[in-house]
């Protein structure tokens, strides 16, 4: 059934850390508009879960466990989702851990390294390995793809105890238009979507359960006052997947609430 503008009936997206928080989100609205999925994660309990409800839609859903870090294990996932599906019209890189210090005077190199692993390498890994698949189809006749990156607010502002988090994210933001440059010819695209303050399991390891006061302060200081959900951003992973979305790329979409631009 033809699910609108938005109707990705026989497209395929491949979701890194697509069973939890913005990466299950992000599956949510392509399977919402009949997209089928592959979803990267570690976990394989969490990948079960999240794929029996994706399966609600009616898509197809497969996991793999996959740890992005590894080039030799994304290299090979893709491959498989490749042969698995036949083809990948959309590849979004969202895996990502948060390591917060105190301070920039104590973060060592370790820290700063294992999350430029996951969060900018790995993401690097599997927006490339999407793309050669996408240009090869291109080059069979078949133009087209959507890459896109998880990005963050931390590409506009500071974050204290975050610089190698915010690092991650201007890296791979950086790489992403050069993508959408040298692609574009293909018709591929490549953009960031940015959101500001979601509730995932990305804070959880810092704060309890239920409101917390990065919580409170982010609902009292957002013009739309309250934190963001996952499911805030089925839309615009639809639109982004879409071919209504044919051309528009390069581009870093900010979803936070109008936090960005208050004063
Ligand atoms: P979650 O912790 O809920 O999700 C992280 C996901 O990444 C999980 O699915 C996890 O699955 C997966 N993952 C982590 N490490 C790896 C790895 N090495 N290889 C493969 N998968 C991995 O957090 P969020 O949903 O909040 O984070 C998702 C993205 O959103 C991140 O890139 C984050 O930087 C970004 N973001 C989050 C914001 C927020 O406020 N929450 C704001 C802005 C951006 P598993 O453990 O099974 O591997």
């Amino acid at each position: 059934m033809a699910k609108g503008l938005f109707d990705l009936t026989g497209k395929v997206a491949v979701v890194t850390g697509g069973n939890s928080g913005l990466g299950l989100g992000f599956a949510r609205g392509i399977a919402r508009q009949g997209g089928d999925l592959m979803l990267w994660a570690r976990s394989a309990e969490k990948n079960a879960a999240a794929r029996a409800e994706l399966e609600r839609f009616g898509v197809r859903v497969e996991t793999r466990q996959v740890d992005v870090a590894s080039e030799e294990a994304v290299v090979e996932a893709m491959r498989e989702a490749e042969d698995a599906f036949g083809r990948i019209d959309c590849v979004i890189a969202n895996a990502g851990i948060s390591s917060p210090v105190p301070s920039v005077l104590e973060l060592d190199g370790k820290t700063y390294h294992d999350l430029l692993a996951i969060n900018m390498h790995g993401a690097f890994y599997t927006l490339r390995e999407g793309a050669r698949h996408m240009v090869r189809r291109a080059e069979n006749g078949d133009p087209g793809g959507s890459l896109i990156a998880c990005g963050s607010l931390s590409l506009f502002l500071g974050v204290p105890g975050m610089e190698h988090y915010a690092a991650a994210k201007g890296g791979i933001a950086a790489i992403v238009r050069g993508m959408a440059l040298e692609l574009g010819k293909y018709g591929i695209r490549a953009n960031v979507v940015a959101p500001g303050y979601i509730k995932t399991d990305l804070g959880r390891d810092r704060e309890a359960s239920g409101a917390t006061p990065t919580d409170q302060h982010f609902a009292s200081t957002t013009p739309i006052p309250r934190v963001g959900y996952p499911e805030d951003f089925e839309g615009i992973i639809a639109y982004l997947a879409s071919d209504a979305a044919r051309f528009h790329t390069g581009d870093t979409i900010v979803i936070d609430g109008g936090y960005l631009i208050k004063l």
